[in-house]
């Protein structure tokens, strides 16, 4: 387990209320802790026992803090007093997406679970989803807000040979088989499939009426979409890998992919080379976030070369069978050559 914190840039519109709810958090901790100093224990308390603007998921953070301050200060010997403004809200009562936070504030006298305007950077927002997160921090620094969250991130536990190999394709988006010996299919490339003859259609028909903007805007969906799904094959090939432990995903190199799918007349229209690319990109990106390795390897007939002996073969329906013995599912084999393929030029990707 690896701990860090994320800063979150995010816009309120009204600040003022946020410096007023940091002001009055503070003067509850303080309040707390010198009650409890002249008592000489933390008496048992809920919100209702406290008077105060908070929100009572803020205000039961701020008993809490209370607690600790006031135990250090029994270490201390003498009570630390807070001055700086501080809000903070546990991972019950706040949310992220990837441009807004929503947290609970208190307007006119009532609690309400406020969105604000973020900014969050992409390897936070990777950091995000595989993390668990811990508590959120509202603090103010010369005039603009930032969100602080404790992350804890799961490291990555590997003997450092075990690999994963993966293989991309139109028919079935990714195909991964670990040395481990899990095989697992990603995505639906029917719907793939699908989805992208539909689009085509449309654009054809509105090509004849020359509608060139309606054209764009069907273009730019569809790559959404594409990129949605790439985002979503890249996170749970990602999460396999972290489940299994493996210390090296390999990939084939790229061009090959190009180079077999321009071959295929049958597949040359719902071709999209670029979806590969990002897909790649996306994988080494987020496995990278989480120590993984990720090495491209030399594509050489990878679906047809037998892995048991190299014999080359081509596969009858669904079943893939070598004279040496060697049987498997078809699309199996394109990602256990690559899982023993020999790194191309000896360097891994890296995003
Ligand atoms: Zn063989």
């Amino acid at each position: 387990m690896q701990c860090l914190t994320v800063k979150i840039r995010f816009f309120p519109e009204d600040p003022k209320i946020l410096r007023q709810l940091g002001k009055e958090y503070v003067r509850v901790v303080n309040q707390l802790t010198e009650q409890a100093d002249r008592l000489g224990a933390f008496p048992k308390m809920t919100t209702k026992h406290v008077e105060s603007l908070l929100p009572s998921a803020v205000c039961n953070q701020a008993i809490r803090d209370a607690k600790s301050v006031f135990r250090k200060s029994k270490k201390l010997g003498s009570r630390p007093v807070l001055k700086k403004p501080v809000y903070f809200i546990n991972n019950q009562n706040y949310s992220i997406s990837e441009n807004t936070i929503a947290f609970p504030i208190v307007v006119n006298g009532y609690t309400r679970k406020t969105t604000f305007r973020a900014m969050t950077t992409n390897r936070d927002w990777e950091w995000l989803k595989v993390a668990k997160m811990g508590l959120m921090r509202i603090v103010e620094k010369a005039g603009k807000w930032y969100a602080q969250i404790a992350l804890e991130i799961p490291t990555n536990v590997s003997n450092g040979e075990t690999i994963m190999g993966i293989d991309l394709g139109l028919k079935v988006p990714a195909v991964a088989v670990t040395s481990t010996g899990k095989t697992r299919f990603f995505g639906k490339g029917r719907q793939n499939k699908y989805i992208r003859r539909k689009y085509e259609h449309r654009r054809r028909n509105l090509g004849k009426l020359k509608k060139l903007s309606a054209i764009c805007k069907l273009g730019n969906k569809e790559q959404r979409w594409m990129k949605d799904q790439n985002h979503k094959i890249s996170r749970q090939i990602v999460n396999m890998a972290i489940q299994e432990g493996i210390a090296t995903i390999r990939l084939e190199r790229l061009e090959n992919i190009r180079k077999t799918a321009r071959t295929s007349r049958k597949n040359k229209r719902n071709l999209h080379r670029w979806t590969f690319y990002q897909l790649q990109q996306f994988i080494s990106y987020k496995a990278n976030l989480v120590g993984i390795c990720v090495e491209e390897v030399n594509p050489a007939y990878t679906s047809q070369t037998c892995p048991a002996c190299g014999e080359k073969n081509k596969a009858i329906d669904r079943r893939y069978e070598c004279l040496c013995g060697f049987n498997t599912h078809r699309d199996r084999v394109g990602a256990i050559n690559i899982m023993h393929q020999p790194v191309t030029d000896g360097h891994s990707l890296s995003a």
